[in-house]
């Protein structure tokens, strides 16, 4: 066994083997693999092993799509030949209009990835698969290249790579203790030995967390039961001629696959069981649970409808074995929160379908920093402080319930909430309002009109459609107040302070005291990283001079890992989050300075408190920082306030705001008067896949300021011009909004991607931003939007169509 190499993957599943190979092939190959038992030896060996193209987003399609490329060619290795049955097909059902919506509007987002997905009738399902009633049936998904393959050969395959390229693989060898050195090496203690590394990879499936506490960290995991059948031989198939496809059924909760001449089906039950809650038994090796069919029971009798065969045939083997999840049924894959030089790729609850491509984008990160696609929705720092293990059961349990029910835009369930709140979420539930969920906090979306009143889970626009017009139209007459809470805020202190946030950002900041500004932090590879404001606070008696970054809410552990990974040891930086501490009430809107005015002492005029100032005051007789900074485009003011004193600040502003028709708004206001102002959002039009140059900031860009994260690396893009570029897109359609990932056509072209989209209602306009090929960004340009199947004129336009002159929010 070597003692000193460059990373050790920890766990020989699909996870582990699959990161291993990929090192490898990027070019790293002083990596080892340690594994406890045999590889294969956790859930890996007792999978279903499906293998499916779709996804719900780019990024797991893309992955996916790699995995399939990957497994296809293992299999065709004369070497050492694998069985993957693929192009067999696969379809996911439906039985309400809104899931077929769904998968249209999926088709489209999957369009722009290069897979075709197929929209097909009942018929054409039964036609397709000959087992199935079109009973309660509305049509389904067609995935071309579903298939299952062979886990324990997809994994030695894996490995068998690897070493071929140089790793080194050490079975029996169970890993017993993590020590991190101050230069942040590891060493890995196993049962033979020790293993000085770099940097530690936890692929340990179920054991997640015994690997995550030897690092003194506990991952959103938790293990569910799950159970498929295998069945003797079926006539039917035989008769078939060919394969039959996979079947993923949201409406009767179960899948099946073929498995020689009979079927494999798993269930989802609605009575479904964590497992390994306080801790999983050393033993437990190439193991399963008991079976318990008398849980699958209820689910039983509408599968037995949906595929009548199943009446007629034995069961011959039942598997019952742990699965992991996560809080959004997502992986964990990328860097661990909080820690240097150690990455994760756990909670994979699909993780042979998936794995050939979380283990690709995780060994990207690991060697360039970046993969190729924006990692977000795979990233562990998505999730934050409040997900703590009973909180992650909660919402295994609802995801595993609702397994193959995709999430509807709006949609937020129910399991584990409220989890973060400040003092007034029980004030604003009184006002009547419906939350929607950041970063676990629960914010105010829009006020209802009605307790009982719930807007259908669609695709278009919903119900609240006209509730939110009126919020924003009080806001641009009058003076509207939002609760935004969980901003992510981080205090900055130290007399390196600018500097230090200078070689951050790829613009230039203000570094004025009382003066608040926007910058951009970009990654190695020039392309954007983040988004802050940047608020300079004089010395006062509540601090010295300061900083106040602040950033999107689910940016919490992100932002703080990007910037504590860029100090230098002799810098005079400090770093504190505020994040849990404060809570801002946005007053925006004609009348914001008047209320402002009558609650708070002092000169708040246009001159004396100009746009993009800051200054700490008392509301009433809370204390509080306020920001002459606007969202919505028009006159705003972020009042930032400390938790304790939250509500009397509140209680003044609403007094105030009386006599001035101030009204309450919420979230889904705020993205329809962004969208209309041009302001972008975080991880959905602000990703790593493109620079600042291409997302249409470059005037938030100096490249003559002097040396910054990732100004060599944009300074090389932009010498080779932009693959794609940033624009706003009118839709001419009244219907429905375009939705994220929805595909841009010239033709049978895709030449954009819809990143956002939401309806102006001061301008009565459908937008969405997009980015797209560069030769269609000019304004005027009309391209057809994959709108749920059918095509629709988008025309380009300009940034900003709303008070493009920024005069309101100066005023
Ligand atoms: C019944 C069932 C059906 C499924 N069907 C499908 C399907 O159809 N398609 C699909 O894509 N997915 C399916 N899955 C899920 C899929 O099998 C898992 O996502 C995948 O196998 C997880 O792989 P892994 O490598 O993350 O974990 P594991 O396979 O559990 O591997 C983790 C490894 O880490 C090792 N390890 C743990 N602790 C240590 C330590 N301290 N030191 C060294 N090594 C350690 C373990 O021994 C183990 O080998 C199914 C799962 C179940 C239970």
């Amino acid at each position: 066994m070597k003692t000193r190499t460059k990373v050790v993957v920890i766990g020989g599943g699909i996870a582990g083997c699959s990161t291993l190979y990929h090192l490898t092939q990027e070019g790293w190959t002083d990596v080892v693999l340690v594994e406890r038992n045999e590889l294969t030896s956790g859930t890996t060996w007792h999978s279903a092993a499906q293998v499916t193209n779709f996804g719900m987003n780019q990024t797991m399609v893309g992955l996916k799509s790699h995995s399939i490329k990957l497994y296809q060619e293992l299999a065709a290795d004369p070497d050492y030949p694998i069985n993957y049955h693929h192009g067999d097909g696969g379809i996911r059902l439906a039985n309400t209009p809104e899931q077929m919506q769904g998968y249209r509007h999926f088709a489209s987002m999957a369009r722009g990835m290069g897979v075709d997905y197929e929209i097909l009738d009942p018929e054409e399902c039964a036609r397709r698969h000959p087992l199935i009633s079109t009973d309660r049936l509305l049509g389904g998904l067609w995935d071309g290249m579903d298939g299952d393959i062979d886990p324990a050969q997809l994994c030695q395959a894996l490995a068998r790579r690897a070493r071929n390229a140089g790793a080194e693989v050490y079975r029996n060898t169970p890993v017993t203790a993590l020590t991190q050195h101050k230069d942040d090496t590891w060493t890995v203690h196993t049962e033979h030995g020790d293993i000085d590394c770099d940097i530690v990879v936890n692929a340990c499936g179920y054991r997640v967390n015994e690997v995550g506490a030897m690092m003194g960290v506990h991952h959103p995991v938790a293990s569910m039961e799950h159970q498929y059948f295998l069945t003797e031989p079926i006539q039917a198939i035989t008769d078939f001629g060919k394969r039959v496809p996979l079947l993923r059924c949201p409406i009767d909760d179960f899948y099946s696959r073929q498995e020689k001449q009979g079927l494999l089906v798993g269930f989802y039950e609605q009575d479904c069981k964590t497992w390994g809650m306080d801790g999983v038994d050393p033993n437990f090796v190439n193991a399963l649970c008991p079976d318990d069919l008398e849980r699958i029971m209820p689910v039983l009798e509408n599968v037995f409808k949906r595929m009548p065969v199943l009446e007629e045939v034995g069961i011959h083997t039942v598997v019952n074995g742990p699965i992991t999840y996560t809080i959004d049924g997502a992986p964990l894959v990328g860097p661990i929160p909080g820690k240097r030089n150690a990455y994760c790729i756990i909670g994979l609850r699909a993780g042979l379908g998936e794995g050939g491509g979380h283990g690709w984008l995780l060994a990207q990160q690991i060697v360039h920093g970046e993969a190729c696609y924006d990692t977000w929705v795979i990233d562990p720092r998505r999730f934050t402080g409040h997900t703590n293990v009973e909180l992650t059961a909660l919402k295994a349990i609802e995801d595993y319930q609702n397994e193959f029910r995709f999430h509807f835009p709006h949609e937020h369930r129910p399991a584990g909430r409220p989890a973060k709140t400040t003092p007034l979420t029980p004030i604003m539930a009184a006002e009547g309002a419906e939350f929607t969920v950041v970063n676990g906090w629960e914010r105010v979306d829009y006020i209802k009109p009605a307790p009982d009143f719930h807007p259908s889970l669609t695709f278009g626009f919903d119900e609240a459609f006209d509730i939110i017009g009126a919020e924003v139209r009080n806001v641009a007459e009058n003076v509207g107040l939002a609760e935004v809470n969980g901003f992510n805020r981080i205090e900055i202190t130290g007399t390196d302070r600018h500097a230090f946030l200078d070689r951050m950002f790829c613009g230039n900041v203000t570094k004025r005291d009382g003066r608040v500004g926007l910058g951009y932090l970009l990654n190695h590879h020039g392309c954007v990283k983040g988004e802050a404001t940047v608020a300079n606070l004089p010395a006062s008696d509540r601090g010295p001079e300061r900083i106040w970054y602040g950033s999107a809410a689910a940016s919490e552990f992100h932002d703080m890992d990007w910037l504590t990974a860029h100090l230098n040891p002799d810098e005079d930086v400090q770093l504190r989050s505020l994040t849990n501490d404060q809570t801002i009430l946005v007053l925006a809107g004609s009348k914001a300075r008047t209320v402002l005015s009558e609650c708070a002492r002092g000169d708040w005029s246009a001159a004396a408190f100009p746009w993009l100032s800051v200054r700490e005051c008392f509301i009433g007789f809370a204390p509080a920082t306020v920001m002459g900074v606007s969202f919505s485009g028009e006159l705003a003011y972020e009042i930032h306030i400390p938790n304790a004193s939250l509500y009397a600040a509140y209680l003044a502003l609403r007094e105030a705001g009386n006599a001035h028709g101030m009204k309450l708004f919420g979230a889904r206001a705020v993205d329809s008067m962004r969208m209309e102002k041009g302001f972008l959002h975080w991880k959905a039009d602000l990703i790593t896949e493109f620079d600042p140059l291409e997302t249409g900031l470059s005037r938030f860009v100096k490249l003559d300021k002097g040396e910054f994260v990732g100004k060599d690396a944009l300074l090389q893009r932009q010498a080779n011009g932009p693959s794609k570029q940033f624009v706003p897109f009118k839709i001419d359609a009244s219907h429905a909004p375009a939705h994220a990932g929805a595909s841009l056509m010239q033709g049978e072209k895709v030449v954009g991607t819809v990143t956002s989209a939401d309806w102006g209602h001061r301008l009565g306009m459908n937008l969405a931003y997009a980015f797209v090929d560069p030769q269609f960004a000019r304004v005027g340009t009309i391209l057809q939007l994959d709108m749920y199947g059918e095509l629709v004129a988008a025309e380009v336009i300009a940034p900003s169509p709303y008070d493009p002159e920024f005069n309101r929010m100066r005023s």
